[in-house]
């Protein structure tokens, strides 16, 4: 994934979480200007921080704030691992093609890179693990839900909203949104 797309997934995370706290975000406009949340691309050999594993796919420091944490807002990526912004498997001759020369049907597994990057946000807002399978703060990217909003019923929101001020906009409005975010986490 280029930073086109890395950017495109993190916002994507974003956004929704806007549509459902008050709180708003942009990216910083310049080096000068604070950011709060970082993201960082690493290998487990090159992290400073020692914390990524290989087993590790994202991992995202918390509370937000705690504001003389130096590790405040920062998340990282392990880059070790094949992202995509569907998760869906791709054929192994294009993921390895040194390995598979030839054209195949067997796919490689893929992590979907805005689902991750959503659960470590939750993480970055203050939220710990879910024992809950099929919610977006499940720990284990197998069972983890896609998105906030493929809970049934929703768990995250409401651990969201009672950390934070609820957004205020109506049931059909959001709805749209929920479709709307549907089609965009899988195309961007
Ligand atoms: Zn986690």
């Amino acid at each position: 994934m280029g930073h086109k797309a890395i950017t495109k997934g993190v916002t994507l995370s974003w956004n929704k979480a806007e549509k459902i706290i008050d709180l708003e975000f942009r990216e910083v406009e310049d080096d000068l200007e604070y950011a709060d949340f970082k993201v960082y691309f690493h290998t487990v050999e090159t992290d400073p921080r020692k914390q990524l594993t290989k087993n590790t796919i994202m991992y995202h420091f918390y509370p937000i704030s705690d504001f003389d944490n130096p590790n405040r807002g920062v998340c990282v990526v392990n880059v070790g691992f094949p992202f995509t912004t569907t998760g869906e498997g791709i054929p192994l001759h294009i993921f390895d093609p040194q390995h598979y020369p030839d054209p195949v049907t067997s796919t490689a597994e893929t992590i979907d890179f805005d689902a991750v990057y959503e659960h470590e946000l939750c993480h970055g807002l203050g939220l710990p693990h879910s024992p809950h399978k099929n919610t977006k703060t499940y720990g284990n990217y197998s069972g983890m839900a896609e998105s906030m909003f493929d809970e049934e019923p929703y768990e995250t929101i409401p651990r969201l909203q009672a950390k934070y001020p609820k957004e205020i906009m109506s049931e059909s409005r959001l709805k749209r949104w929920i479709n709307y975010f549907k089609i965009r986490q899988d195309k961007y």
